[in-house]
């Protein structure tokens, strides 16, 4: 159905092809900052902003105007405030805390979460204030995979919980991301087996959304599957999604030890590839089957990465951190081969090769302090600097509109 482009308060533009907005960026389990990361944070903001003060200061000395007691007058709280005011706040990178969770809205006025980390619970805050009530709540949600800081959110996210105006949910994933979902809340199959109430004490009895699930099946799941719940419809992964004009196209990527999905996303000519929970594995025996698998997913990954205006990558480690060589966060260094994530090095070579516009990295590790994530920041806006592709690391609030 064709809609009139979204337009909350906070992003009045309209919508070209796809507005993409990250609720959440961080790695494994969620992280506040510590104490030591405000510390750092609080310095960099004293810094800039002395920066900008002397600067003008010097300005007006030059001009005349800077005499001792025009600037004692300064020294009044109210003066102080209408001078930073003045100044204005230095723009420094937040991180935000929350797990794995991007909205994409598209201009025909559809909304497609990927992954219900523990961000999905800020999303549907702004989802219940901000969407007009003519606009069907419909949400299209696509699951990489069932890992837990992929689908914290849930139990915490409002759409689950509006009875005025009640949502409609619909996910998408492998069989053991919607077995999972539904083995903890019985969303999809209306039952309660015995895992219910392991991770909370909510199930589908008291949330009010309309669940659908769209279970993505890949060729080695047919044989694998235990059983063939009638609770959801299967979709076969070498199949495209169609939501509205908006193609969806689900790839197998990489993550050790379970099926991990990335997917591609087309509206007009914009294109956006989501893909966390990748590992490029760098193994000592290259013969392997774990690594040729790996490799077989790194092309797949790239063939859908060529000239995409924005990508989403797994950067959870560097590769020396990765090899066990260097730790993370003053920690021991540890192997992590076959933890299922990607290395940053590998990220920036794939959006070198593939000419991505606009690359970001997340998946951030817990262990590493915001004073590493600046200086990461800073190094990988300066190595795309005047290049044809950009890249950085993954910012929770930040939106992309293409
Ligand atoms: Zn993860
Ligand atoms: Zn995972």
């Amino acid at each position: 159905m064709a809609l009139p482009p979204s337009s909350s308060p906070d992003s009045p533009q309209p919508i070209r092809n796809l507005r993409i907005t990250f609720w959440g960026v961080q790695g494994s389990c969620t992280a506040a900052p510590t104490r030591a990361d405000v510390d750092e944070y609080a310095r960099r903001i004293a810094t800039a902003t002395l920066d900008r003060a002397l600067n003008d200061i010097a300005a007006r000395v030059e001009r005349g105007e800077g005499t001792p007691a025009a600037l004692r007058e300064l020294a009044s709280p109210a003066a102080l405030e209408s001078y930073q005011r003045q100044l204005g706040m230095p723009q420094l990178p937040t991180f935000g805390g929350d797990t794995t969770c991007i909205e994409v809205e598209t201009s025909a006025g559809d909304t497609l979460l990927f992954d219900m980390g523990s961000g999905m619970r800020a999303f549907s805050r702004n989802a219940v204030a901000n969407w007009r009530e003519a606009r069907p709540r419909t949400l299209h949600v696509f699951l990489t995979h069932e890992h837990l800081d992929h689908r914290r959110g849930l139990p915490f996210a409002s759409v689950c919980f509006e009875r005025a105006n009640p949502f409609t949910i619909n996910m998408y994933g492998t069989h053991r991301t919607l077995a999972a979902l539904d083995d903890r809340y019985g969303i999809f199959s209306k039952t309660l087996g015995p895992t219910v109430h392991y991770d909370d004490p909510l199930d589908y009895r008291s949330m009010s959304a309309a669940f659908a699930g769209t279970e993505i099946r890949g060729s080695e799941d047919a044989s694998a599957r235990p059983v063939a719940p009638s609770s959801w419809r299967v979709h076969d992964l070498k199949e495209s999604i169609h939501i509205g004009a908006t193609t969806v196209t689900p790839f197998e990527v990489y993550h050790a030890a379970t099926r991990c999905l990335g997917f591609h996303v087309r509206q007009g000519d914009a294109t956006f590839v989501f893909c966390t929970d990748h590992e490029l594995r760098h193994g000592e025996d290259p013969a392997d089957p774990r690594q040729l698998r790996s490799r077989q997913a790194e092309e797949r990954l790239v063939a859908h990465c060529r000239n995409a205006d924005v990508g989403y990558f797994d950067g959870q480690y560097m590769l020396a951190e990765y090899k066990g060589l260097q730790g993370i966060g003053g920690g021991a260094p540890r192997r992590r081969v076959d933890w299922g994530h990607g290395c940053m090095e590998d990220v920036i070579e794939r959006a070198r090769t593939c000419q991505v516009r606009r690359a970001y990295i997340g998946h951030h590790e817990p262990e590493r302090p915001w004073a590493e994530r600046f200086k990461i920041d800073t190094d990988l806006r300066a190595l795309s600097h005047g290049k044809s592709f950009h890249i950085e690391l993954a910012k929770a609030g930040t939106v992309i509109d293409v």
